[in-house]
């Protein structure tokens, strides 16, 4: 389903790539195309990151070198080989850090933006209001709350679980209620986690909005209703965008600002569902709701999916209080084309009898877990799809990080 697309921005980014003299990349990719391409974005063949990861980052550059002005580069949540990303300089970015709020310094814990700082000190500087970006270290929070007081920062940019780690330093070092604005970005946002923030942050707007390192902009953001409404979803920025699409619920755009490489029809790997096709803001695209990305926040195998959104449900209806969780998935050892599952839990302090409380969780995960499609964890294994599930209290989950991970994927 097309979301947006701008015809003309199409057709002038497609005739750019073709007739390039620095790559060949799309030429090849586009080959069976006529020579004058006017049709619509959904004619193109995808690109996808595997494209991207067997090209050499040097053979798909549409510059020279020296017009590059910022070399970034994925660490690879999904995939073991960091991915190089060249950016050119670009006019605008449309993107508005200050929301037209009267703020005027941002402290910047995220750890994509410190690979970014170029793009998103040019971003602070060029929005309605220009605002100062202040960087520092992403697990560094004690020294993020003194810095935080000390120059006044009034907006936080950072992941929800480093806004909610930062909140408790901010206790000792640095006022909570300073912060005016929080952006947050590369996490699924859950209405329950939007609920902590609003607690924790009592004086800050929440603006959820979702950024792709590949193509170096922040691409979704709340209007003034959805930012007032406190809600999890965005529009996509028609400005910065030449076309975006839903593939089976995955998201797929065209972006052309950066000309050191034109993303044509990406697949982004994130899903999004609609969450409004009429926002009262009269936007003329359909209001998102990030749904998660595959392989961290959302599992799709064996005729099934499970959501991230569902293990925080799953845990807030649970009688134990839990600081963190994860849910890895496994192919089974012992029976082929099954799935191991394996929950793994921390408690705020270690329970007189662990083995019960595992019990309990165990019980209640079989009976009650539920999948997208309705099904239950008992009924999938009534199916056959899963073989056994395990329930382990532990001290640290075994893949912690500042981005939160609540499903993990060991699936081949
Ligand atoms: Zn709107």
């Amino acid at each position: 389903m097309i979301l947006w697309e701008d015809r003309k921005r199409l057709h002038d980014i497609v005739h750019f790539v073709r007739s390039s003299s620095c790559s060949d990349f799309y030429r090849k990719k586009y080959r069976v195309l006529s020579d004058s391409f006017t049709g619509s974005v959904e004619s193109l063949p995808f690109l996808t990151r595997t494209d991207l990861a067997r090209t050499p980052a040097t053979e798909r550059l549409y510059v020279s070198l020296p017009e590059v002005a910022q070399i970034g580069f994925t660490s690879g949540t999904t995939g073991a080989t960091p991915l190089i990303a060249f950016f050119s300089e670009i006019e605008r970015y449309y993107f508005d850090p200050s929301f037209g709020l009267d703020v005027t310094c941002v402290l910047t814990i995220h750890p994509q933006m410190h690979k970014f700082s170029l793009t998103f000190s040019k971003i602070c500087r060029e929005g309605t209001r220009p605002i100062a970006p202040l960087f520092v270290d992403p697990q560094a929070y004690a020294n993020a709350a003194v810095l935080a007081g000390k120059v006044g920062a009034d907006v936080l940019c950072a992941t929800p679980t480093q806004a909610v780690a930062l909140a408790s330093y901010c206790d000792s070092y640095a006022d909570r209620r300073a912060f005016r604005l929080l952006v947050v970005l590369s996490e699924l946002l859950t209405e329950h986690k939007m609920t902590q923030l609003r607690e924790m942050y009592p004086n800050a707007r929440i603006a959820n909005v979702y950024a792709s390192a590949e193509l170096g902009n922040v691409l979704l953001y709340p209007c003034t209703h959805l930012l007032d409404t406190y809600s999890t979803s965005f529009h996509l920025s028609t400005q910065a965008l030449i076309a975006a699409e839903l593939i089976d619920g995955e998201l797929v755009l065209t972006y052309g600002l950066n000309r050191a490489f034109p993303m044509i029809r990406y697949k982004t790997g994130d899903y999004f569902e609609i969450d409004t096709h009429q926002c009262p803001c009269g936007a003329d695209t359909p209001a998102l709701r990030f749904a998660g990305r595959r392989g961290v926040d959302l599992i799709r195998t064996h005729g099934f999916e499970i959501r991230g959104a569902s293990v925080d449900e799953f845990f807030l209806q649970q009688p134990y209080d839990v600081t963190d969780k994860q849910i890895h998935f496994f192919q089974s050892q012992t029976q082929k084309d099954t799935l191991d599952i394996r929950v793994e839990i921390v408690l705020p302090t270690r329970p007189d009898s662990p083995e019960t409380v595992a019990q309990v969780i165990h019980s209640a995960f079989i009976e009650t877990f539920t999948c997208t499609a309705g099904l239950t964890v008992k009924e999938l294994m009534d199916k056959g799809v899963v073989s056994d599930v395990q329930v382990r209290i532990v001290d640290r989950v075994s893949m912690p990080g500042i981005k939160q991970k609540p499903l993990v994927q060991h699936l081949t």
